[in-house]
């Protein structure tokens, strides 16, 4: 899942519940959504040159030129938590 479709969902449970006074039922709705939503995990696989597969939804990214693994944690098209990716931005 994409970073924004969280924060979309989020606001709009905050939105809905603003009147409680507390963020209790809120953060229990989020804690559900997280739960249920829970990241795919994925990896890059290498296709040859600078091209990687996401092998979670088969989204092929290019790394310009570089040799290097791809440095996306999450991939562009699905959102899946990449394992194996460098630390360093
Ligand atoms: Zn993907």
């Amino acid at each position: 899942m994409k970073p924004e479709t969280r924060e979309q969902f989020m606001n709009t449970v905050y939105n809905i519940l603003h009147d409680d006074g507390t963020n209790d039922r809120a953060n229990q709705i989020i804690d559900a959504f997280d739960e249920a939503t829970e990241s795919e995990k994925g990896k890059w696989v290498h296709l040859g040159g600078g091209e990687y597969c996401c092998d979670a939804c088969g989204n092929v990214i290019h790394t310009e030129g570089s040799w290097e693994k791809p440095r996306q944690k999450l991939c562009p098209a699905c959102g899946a938590e990449m394992e194996g990716t460098k630390d360093d931005a």
